[in-house]
């Protein structure tokens, strides 16, 4: 083996690593050569090390822009970590006191520190400029830096203050680092941080050992991740869903079902949204239900599932959070549940808001539509999306991959596309041309007199959807393009003219149907409710030895599609054998034993997971004040606090604790009763109830005599009912 560098050296020295991950000993290189840099790498490729080892081999501290506080905190623990001194890296935001700012200014000033840590709120600040000036500073380094870009997934306009800023401190190099960004965003950022020249690393955005597919969302979706969830037991996953209460909701609908789920939101409690994290990180809970706001700056390698409850927003989000799964480079399943619905109502959501921002979000959404309806291989999509060809046909990890639809020639098809767009000067979006092709008179089609050339309704022979899927694989295959500073306007590429002068072979899948709810995409794992095979066959014998015995044709006993639907779900009692079609109260008594034995013996031997058996439980519907009030008791927040701060009555928050208790919600109380009541009062009234025949509250105060209040009978009764019911 070759000798060490020093480089590597000093890597070994800090940080305890051998060898550079990907692209960061050319990057470090760059960053130490003092020129800008701009650094393009997926979640977990090793960004950070790109600015902290320079930070260390130079001279002054190094100001690291960084968009999120609990993002920097985790960071500088961690240096400090690798260091002997404290002082080596420091932060500065909203959440520190004077003092603590004091202190950090003083190391600085002192020359103990490497690297700073700064929101670009606190960069702005006057203050801050002003002593930042007096500092000597080896470079600037902007982490997360898609956040500058409207294009980007996560737009924070106080980072497109930074390049003044830094003006005004004093120039000097800059890096430059984002795990998301395409070509667009790419461009913006540059732009934006007056680093045109910089030199670019750009890392595939290839994360080989992701599974990626879409499922359609119906109505069983909560029952569809939940199948999910159970199996995969005991791996660690994480679901995203787009509105706080969503989170809410689900989080306690996977508790209702046994799973170990905890919520996370922007809006919870700081503590208890931290406590909430570190439960997952130190797999107390498997699954941890999130607004997007859960995961940056996540490190946990074995997220082993990421599930998207509601379709993203953008593919780069969606990007991100799929790249929280299989970091350590085993298995992440990344399950999306796509319905035209949630998209609409996205759309919806964006109304009221300055046109030009709902232009940028209504072409994000078009992206991850085109995404979730696509039959070509997902991993092919999404690197297209990052400006990154991918050449393989067949990834062999994603839905579409492992179940090819038949591709169909539509050269022709093309060649119209290409005319229509030619014939309107490259001046349309997809969804113009679309409405060209079928012959739609849009108003804005009927303003342009569009509707008088020969083009128009050139297509109507085919559907909107094939348009539509012609279009979006024309731009993967390279024959067409989007403008996308001009909300993506259709141009034709080189590519694309030569095929207008002499076509050739262009074949297309369909894209997949989501409207019908249930069309059924065959899905990894047999989670598809086909029909059994071995079982019918065993059906089918089991049906012409009785039909012999009873002297009946086999048909009287059951039909075909009756037994096709026993082998689907299985019933095994008489009740569950009555809703199959075709088989009454009668038929069931009569043929019905033998069969139910049969189904029964079969599941039990091959260990059939029985579609009854997943019959989700709904957590009852709860009020929002409920909801909060479990939230508080799983906080452990004493409950005469709660009764204040909800307004209520000790009584009456009692009153909403039972009710509560009742619907089937288990809450455990134990840390206010060891507060409030002797341990043996709480043990007597808890045997009373345990032999008693009924909760009555007045038979119980009766019989327990007045040694207790009714508050202390009635909050024993709570802890009672939660353990023994519930
Ligand atoms: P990113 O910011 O790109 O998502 P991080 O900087 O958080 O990634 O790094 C991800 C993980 O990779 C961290 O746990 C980090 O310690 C580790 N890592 C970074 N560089 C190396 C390296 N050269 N060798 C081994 N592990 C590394
Ligand atoms: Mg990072």
């Amino acid at each position: 083996m070759a000798k060490k560098d020093k480089l590597t050296e000093a890597l070994k020295k800090h940080f305890g690593f051998d060898t550079f991950k990907g692209n960061q000993k050319a990057i470090i290189e760059n960053v130490l050569a003092g020129n800008d840099t701009f650094v393009l790498m997926p979640t977990g490729g090793g960004k950070s090390l790109c600015y902290q080892l320079p930070s260390l081999l130079m001279e002054g501290t190094a100001i690291v822009v960084s968009p999120l506080i609990a993002l920097m905190k985790n960071q500088v623990d961690a240096m400090r970590n690798f260091s002997e001194e404290d002082g080596v890296a420091h932060f500065i935001n909203s959440s520190l006191s004077k003092s603590a700012i004091d202190q950090v200014k003083e190391d600085i000033l002192s020359g103990k520190t490497k690297l700073l840590y700064v929101a670009p709120e606190s960069l702005t600040k006057e203050e801050n400029v002003e002593f930042l000036r007096q500092v000597k500073i080896s470079f600037y380094a902007v982490d997360e830096a898609h956040c500058i870009s409207e294009w980007g997934h996560d737009f924070r306009p106080e980072y497109r203050r930074i390049r003044p800023i830094i003006n005004e401190i004093g120039k000097r190099p800059l890096i430059a680092l984002t795990a998301t960004a395409t070509p667009k965003v790419q461009h913006d950022i540059q732009k934006n941080l007056g680093m045109t020249d910089a030199a670019v690393f750009k890392s595939s955005f290839n994360r080989v050992n992701l599974y990626y597919e879409v499922r359609p969302k119906t109505a069983n979706v909560d029952r569809d991740i939940i199948k999910f969830i159970k199996s995969n037991e005991g791996k660690s996953g994480i679901i995203y869903c787009l509105s706080r209460k969503k989170v809410e909701e689900f989080a306690d609908i996977l508790k209702a079902n046994g799973i170990k789920a905890l919520p996370y939101h922007a809006g919870m409690d700081s503590q208890v949204r931290s406590a909430n994290q570190d439960a997952f990180l130190m797999e107390q809970v498997d699954v941890i239900v999130a607004t997007i706001a859960f995961g940056m700056g996540i490190d946990k390698p074995d997220v082993r599932y990421v599930i998207h409850y509601d379709i993203p927003k953008s593919l780069e989000g969606y990007y991100q959070e799929t790249g929280r799964a299989g970091r350590d480079g085993g298995e992440g399943h990344c399950l999306a549940f796509y319905s035209y619905k949630d998209l609409q109502k996205l759309e919806k959501f964006m109304q009221g808001k300055p046109v030009a921002e709902q232009e940028i979000g209504k072409q994000l959404l078009l992206e991850t539509a085109a995404y979730a309806e696509t039959s070509v291989c997902r991993r092919k999509v999404l690197l297209h999306y990052f400006g990154e060809e991918y050449p393989e046909d067949n990834c062999g990890n994603c839905d579409n991959c492992l179940n090819p639809k038949k591709q169909v020639e539509a050269k022709e098809l093309l060649g119209a596309v290409l005319e229509v767009i030619s014939t309107l000067k490259e001046k349309f979006k997809a969804e113009y041309i679309v409405n060209m092709l079928v012959g739609n008179e849009t108003s804005e089609i009927q303003s342009y007199k569009h509707n008088e050339l020969e083009v128009f309704g050139s297509g109507q022979d085919e559907d909107e959807k094939i348009w539509n899927a012609v279009i979006r694989q024309a731009l993967i295959a390279g024959y067409l393009e989007k403008d996308i500073e001009n909300y993506g306007l259709l141009k034709i590429t080189p590519k694309g003219k030569e095929f207008m002068k002499k076509p050739v072979s262009f074949k297309i899948t369909e894209d997949h149907e989501f409207e019908e709810e249930e069309e059924e995409i065959p899905v990894r794992g047999g989670a598809s409710c086909a029909v059994d095979p071995v079982l019918y066959s065993m059906m089918k014998d089991l049906r012409k030895k009785l039909s012999k015995r009873l002297e009946v044709p086999p048909f009287v006993i059951f039909q075909d599609p009756s037994l096709e639907a026993m082998a689907t779900t299985y019933p095994i009692t008489l009740e569950e054998l009555q809703n199959i079609p075709g088989v009454g109260a009668g038929k069931a008594k009569r043929y019905g034993a033998e069969f139910i034995a049969l189904i029964k013996r079969h599941v039990e031997e091959n260990e059939i997971e029985r579609p009854e058996d997943l019959r989700v439980k709904t957590v009852a519907n709860k009020s929002k004040l409920k909801v909060s009030i479990v939230q508080s008791i799983d906080r452990k927040v004493a409950l005469d606090d709660i009764a204040v701060s909800k307004g209520l009555e000790f009584g009456e928050l009692l009153d909403e604790v039972e009710a509560i208790v009742y619907s089937g919600t288990r809450i455990n109380i134990d840390y206010f009763l060891n507060d409030v009541m002797d341990e043996d009062h709480i043990e007597d009234i808890y045997e009373y109830f345990k032999d008693s025949e009924t909760d009555d509250l007045e038979e119980a105060i009766e019989e327990l005599g007045g040694d207790y209040t009714e508050e202390e009978i009635r909050l024993v009764r709570i802890k009672f009912l939660s353990e023994m019911a519930n």
